[in-house]
């Protein structure tokens, strides 16, 4: 009989991630058309050769309740609540109502887009949310722009349904994934692997599996030693069944919010290294965006996701 043969790499991305900011975009460091502009990039440039885009379906409130307590979520249409997790004064004079019918979707369809790009890795290798990476999301509370814990909620629900027993998240955002590492604090199913700068946002660290610090000026060369010095080891120390890469770009020399000095060619490079350690050892792959604030960020992102697509693509279905 035959069979069609599906690509080794899925890409997950809707129209819904992005944020109507009704006129505010200026008030805030995040620009809300990041993502789409990554997956017209992606487009553009021919990097899908002829594949499609999956739209996933949001992320339900039962299935955040795998992760957040329910005294929390209440919280998510409280304007006080949300204008100090997203950092924005102007929240504070939002309705209810306008929150959870406006500035909620997106989040809850970036999320479910992790949900997706999570079983989407476990059939064909490699995948990729074009949004998400929510790691300051605690169990309890939100902070730093995140307020829904996507990534956990992935691994939690994936575990409930036997499809992983293990797993581990490798987080290259340039902040550290805090959120992810108290949610999962005594779990020693779960590895979180955090490098981050270690002297700006979250000034209280949680305690991740391993964290790996570094000063600000941090660049290529130094940052690939440690991923060299810790990825490797992390992998066939734990055995995951599937990665999560945190995959944030403000570890670039122009980003605003940190002072880490990686160049684009350094990113693209950091990427591909974490995907090739997972996938030569056959583990699913999932990337996810995270922070980046600096005007190349999208151009940079939709290249490395180009050049891991192209890298699965060698690599064919079967990985190794
Ligand atoms: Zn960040």
């Amino acid at each position: 009989m035959m069979s069609v043969l599906r690509a080794p790499w899925a890409v997950v991305h809707s129209p819904g991630y992005t944020l109507d900011m009704s006129g505010q975009e200026s008030l805030h460091p995040f620009d809300v058309h990041k993502y789409r502009k990554i997956a017209d990039l992606l487009h553009a440039d021919g990097l899908l050769d002829g594949g499609t885009i999956i739209e996933p379906d949001p992320l339900t409130e039962p299935e955040a309740a795998s992760v957040h307590t329910s005294d929390y979520m209440r919280l998510w249409t409280d304007p006080e609540t949300m204008a100090e997790i997203f950092e924005v004064d102007y929240l504070r004079n939002v309705s209810p109502d306008t929150i959870r019918t406006r500035y909620l979707p997106p989040y809850f369809a970036m999320a479910g887009g992790t949900v997706r790009a999570a079983r989407e890795a476990l059939q064909c290798g490699t995948a990729f949310n074009i949004g998400g990476g929510f790691h300051h999301a605690h169990a309890d509370h939100g902070s730093g722009f995140c307020f829904v814990a996507d990534v956990a909620v992935a691994i939690r629900l994936l575990m409930r349904e036997k499809l992983i027993q293990r797993a581990a998240i490798v987080d290259c955002d340039v902040h550290q994934g805090d959120g992810n590492a108290t949610i999962f604090a005594g779990d020693p199913a779960v590895f979180t692997l955090s490098f981050h700068q270690e002297d700006i946002f979250p000034f209280e660290k949680a305690t991740s599996t391993r964290d790996v610090p570094f000063p600000a000026g941090t660049g290529d060369e130094i940052y690939m030693a440690l991923l060299r010095e810790h990825v490797p080891d992390v992998l066939d120390a734990h055995r995951p069944d599937i990665v999560f890469y945190v995959a944030g770009s403000d570890v670039h020399a122009d980003d605003p919010l940190a002072a880490a000095e990686l160049t684009a060619a350094g990113i693209v490079q950091r990427d591909a290294y974490v995907w090739r350690h997972a996938r030569k050892r056959g583990i699913p792959f999932v990337m996810v965006l995270a922070g980046g604030y600096f005007p190349r960020c999208p151009e940079v992102h939709a290249a490395s996701i180009g050049n891991v697509i192209n890298l699965a693509k060698k690599q064919g279905l079967n990985g190794r």
